[in-house]
């Protein structure tokens, strides 16, 4: 392996955003001896005492990479999801379902609250001999950082700063947001009884509701397992209801009322949740947006974008803490293939090119096609998941890697093909 730069130093990295893509790539390249800055505008204390910051989901390709990379601290804390549950309630407004179905991962997802997982990660960090710093960098912080280091990375999420690397309109064809988020972290709900799910609920013209179990903070410094509530409202309708909500115990009340108004089920077994914290609750909107990877700074020097930063989609398949984990993983590669050639603007293009085309393009793609309400095909395919498990179970497995979705749900003939070939199958 190159390490070293043409003075025989190791190379010098730095990464502004310490979040999940940020933290993952800088604690790995620590690893295989790069000198890595971290910049970040938020202190431990700051995230472990905020708000939640988002379900952060991820399934088990993504756990997988932060096995590989020594970053799976509270694997076995962390309650267990085993499949995907997928329900539509029927039209009259009776609380029945219309469509019902659970099918089990290939392997268990997790989600470990940001607000354990980055405090963590960034004593690890340290633990690794990386140099941590706090600020909330601007372009003078990028200049500055640019000038001292080989590689400047761009992660910083959703923080302001990411706006400079500018919309890819060809790549970003929703331009509003879709949805009006809300999230609660809660105690105290009753378990159903099959293993666990994310439990995502589709009613039409309303929005989306899925759950999932979690690990949060509990105090200090402890931990506790939790469920995570996500709302995904269609905008102007009954479940975009947030904007009157004043405090935590509304918030709440909030949530359990949208459950009991349209998914009944899921109220049952929620009627006596509390809140796992005052901060366990947000409220917000997102445009899904596709950036430009390649930031050129005043000096003509250049900052290279990744995570959140470049891809922001919106959560309803879960997939944003996923992308990142993937594009980490991506970025650190051609970070080790490069050697001791020069980290130059085309090897940038080039890089986000080959996460873009050969992965995160089908992930958006189908990202994007579930905020607009389902054809006829599509609802045919998911209610002909309830009869057939062997379809049941590709769709479901198809958040590991979305890109096996490109391969039926786009196209209304390569669906009725899958569900023939299946009843088939079910049928022999
Ligand atoms: C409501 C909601 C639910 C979600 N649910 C899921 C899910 O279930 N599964 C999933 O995979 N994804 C989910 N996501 C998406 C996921 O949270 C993000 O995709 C993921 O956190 C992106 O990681 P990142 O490292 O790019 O950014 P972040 O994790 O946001 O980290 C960015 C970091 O940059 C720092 N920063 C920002 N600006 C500056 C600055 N100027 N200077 C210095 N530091 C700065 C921030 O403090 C932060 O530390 C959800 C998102 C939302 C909003």
């Amino acid at each position: 392996m190159h390490l070293a730069n043409e003075n025989s130093t190791p190379r010098s990295i730095a990464i502004v955003g310490a979040g999940q893509a940020g933290l993952l790539l800088g604690c790995a390249l620590l690893d295989k001896g790069y000198a890595v800055t971290m910049v970040t505008n938020r202190t431990a204390e700051d995230v472990w005492n905020g708000k939640v910051m988002s379900s952060q989901f991820i399934f088990d390709p993504a756990l997988q990479i932060e096995r590989d990379f020594g970053l799976d601290q509270w694997e076995a804390d962390c309650p267990r999801t085993e499949g995907i549950s997928f329900s539509i309630p029927t039209p009259d407004g009776s609380g029945n379902k219309a469509i019902h179905w659970h099918a089990r991962l290939d392997a268990y997802g997790q989600s470990v609250d940001q607000r354990v997982k980055m405090p963590g990660w960034m004593k690890e960090f340290v633990r690794r001999g990386g140099d941590l710093r706090f600020e909330d960098v601007g372009v003078p912080g990028l200049e500055n950082l640019a000038a001292a280091h080989e590689l400047v990375l761009l992660a910083g999420g959703k923080g302001e700063i990411v706006n400079l690397l500018g919309r890819d309109d060809s790549r970003s064809p929703v331009r509003q947001p879709m949805r009006q988020l809300a999230l609660s972290y809660v105690t105290g709900m009753k378990r159903h009884d099959y293993y666990e799910c994310v439990n995502f609920n589709l009613i039409p013209g309303v929005g989306e509701y899925f759950v999932f179990p979690a690990l949060t903070t509990a105090g200090a410094q402890g931990t506790q397992a939790c469920d995570i509530m996500v709302f995904e409202g269609v905008p102007g309708g009954p479940m975009d209801c947030w904007a009157d909500v004043k405090s935590p115990e509304q918030h709440l009340e909030t949530s359990l009322n949208v459950l009991k108004t349209f998914v009944p089920w899921e109220y049952e077994r929620s009627r006596d949740c509390q809140l796992t914290d005052p901060n366990g609750i947000l409220a917000g909107r997102i445009t899904p947006t596709v950036r430009n990877a390649v930031l050129t700074l005043p000096s003509g020097r250049k900052v290279f974008g990744m995570g959140d930063a470049v891809l922001v989609n919106d959560p309803i398949t879960g997939q944003g803490s996923n992308n990142a984990t993937k594009g980490a993983k991506h970025y650190h590669d051609a970070i080790l293939a490069r050697g001791a050639a020069p980290f130059d603007e085309a090897w940038m293009r080039q890089t986000f090119d080959a996460l873009y085309t050969g992965y995160a393009e089908k992930v958006v793609s189908w990202t994007n096609s579930l905020l607009f309400p389902p054809p006829e095909y599509i609802v045919k395919l998911l209610g002909s998941a309830q009869q057939v498990p062997a379809i049941a179970s590709r769709i479901a497995n198809g958040f590991n890697d979305p890109r096996d979705f490109a391969n039926y749900w786009f196209d209304p003939a390569a669906a009725d093909r899958l569900i023939e070939s299946e009843m088939q199958k079910l049928a022999a």
